[in-house]
Order: structure tokens, then C-alpha cells, then sequence
């Protein structure tokens, strides 16, 4: 990569020849468009779920619908502003009916974007939304009601602490309580200096 571009420029490099991606067989089962991101560039927390829903699809944008504002009423309870953060999701179509994606849709899409978004952005912490994000990051089989709120080493430094996703407390509102005490354990790493 290039030294002398902004983060801003390589992710704009990194995102251009893909606007119709048909890279995995989720660029041809009806997404309407590909939803790479947004957010800070400079953010310390970069935010992973699964895949974007009916609303990011129509706008390409990530985290418009219920679940994202039900997720930015959280954040702000504990004090997290969404302009502060980086989010995203494993894979950037969307897969028909909200099904889960597929592993060679994971593998296809997170070697073309995401870990190439992280290298780019270079976080502190990750939090992963949901168990589809924690084990594709962990490369593993972790239960998300076991290991969320526990902080855990992603690589190059970097701490990943999982919580739930959002469309899963809409369901779920008693697990409400739990995900605000692992933002605030994030919100808690991230103002510690080091
Ligand atoms: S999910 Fe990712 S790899 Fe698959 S078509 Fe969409 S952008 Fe391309």
C-alpha cells in the first residue's frame, strides 16, 4: 500500500472496482447494493456484524434500519458516539430472506474487504455483533452467550470483545442489560491511554 495515502483514499482505492461485486454468489442472488462501511476512519472501535438487512441493501449503508438505530440508542447510553466509530459487516451483500452467509461467502468476502478494512483503519478494539462476526474473526466455534463481554486477543495488537447483535436483543429485550455492561466495558478499554 501506498505510504503517502489517507486511510480515507485507500479504502476508496480498495472499495472502487467492486461497486458491483460479483466475487461470491451473493452479488448475483438479488443485492441491490454493496455495503462496504462507514464511519470513522481514524476510529479506535471498529464494529462487525453479519451482513446487511433490507434497508442497507436498498441505501447501501450499514446499520440504518431497526437494528441500527436500536444499536446507536445503545452506544449513546453508555456514552459511545457513532461518528466516533468504524462499522461494518462480514459480508457486504446481502444474502436473500436474511439468511446466514455461507462460508465461502464469508471467506470470499472478508479476504477481499474486511481484514484488509482493518489493516487499513488499524482500531484498538473490534467489537464483534453476534456470533457470525465472532467466529469468522476468532476462526473458531465460540458461544456468543459465553464469551461476550470478555475481551479477547484478535491479532496485531488488537482486542476483540463480543457482544450481541442487535437484531438479536430486538428479539431478546432481557438480554438488553447484558450487551450495555459489555459497551461499557469497550467504552471503559477505550479511555484507558494504554
Ligand atoms: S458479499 Fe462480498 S464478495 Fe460477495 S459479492 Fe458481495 S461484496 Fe462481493
Amino acid at each position: 500500500m501506498a505510504a503517502h495515502l489517507t486511510k480515507q483514499e485507500l479504502l476508496d482505492a480498495l472499495y472502487r472496482p467492486y461497486r458491483k461485486c460479483q466475487e461470491c454468489p451473493l452479488g448475483t442472488l438479488g443485492r441491490n447494493k454493496v455495503v462496504f462501511g462507514e464511519g470513522n476512519v481514524d476510529a479506535e472501535l471498529f464494529l462487525i456484524g453479519e451482513a446487511p438487512g433490507r434497508r442497507e441493501d436498498l441505501e447501501g449503508r450499514p446499520f440504518i434500519g431497526q437494528s441500527g438505530l436500536f444499536l446507536d440508542t445503545a452506544l449513546a447510553k453508555v456514552g459511545i458516539e457513532r461518528n466516533s466509530l468504524f462499522i461494518t459487516s462480514i459480508v457486504k451483500c446481502r444474502p436473500p430472506n436474511n439468511r446466514v452467509p455461507l462460508p465461502l461467502e464469508i471467506s470470499t468476502c472478508t479476504s477481499l474487504f474486511l481484514y484488509n478494512q482493518i489493516k487499513i483503519i488499524k482500531p484498538r478494539i473490534i467489537c464483534a455483533l453476534g456470533s457470525v462476526a465472532l467466529n469468522t474473526l476468532m476462526s473458531a466455534k465460540l458461544s456468543i452467550t459465553k464469551v461476550r463481554g470478555t475481551p479477547l486477543e484478535y491479532k496485531d495488537g488488537i482486542l476483540l470483545i463480543p457482544t450481541y447483535h442487535p437484531a438479536y436483543l430486538l428479539r431478546n429485550r432481557s438480554k438488553l442489560n447484558d450487551s450495555l455492561a459489555d459497551l461499557a466495558l469497550i467504552r471503559t478499554y477505550l479511555s484507558k491511554t494504554d
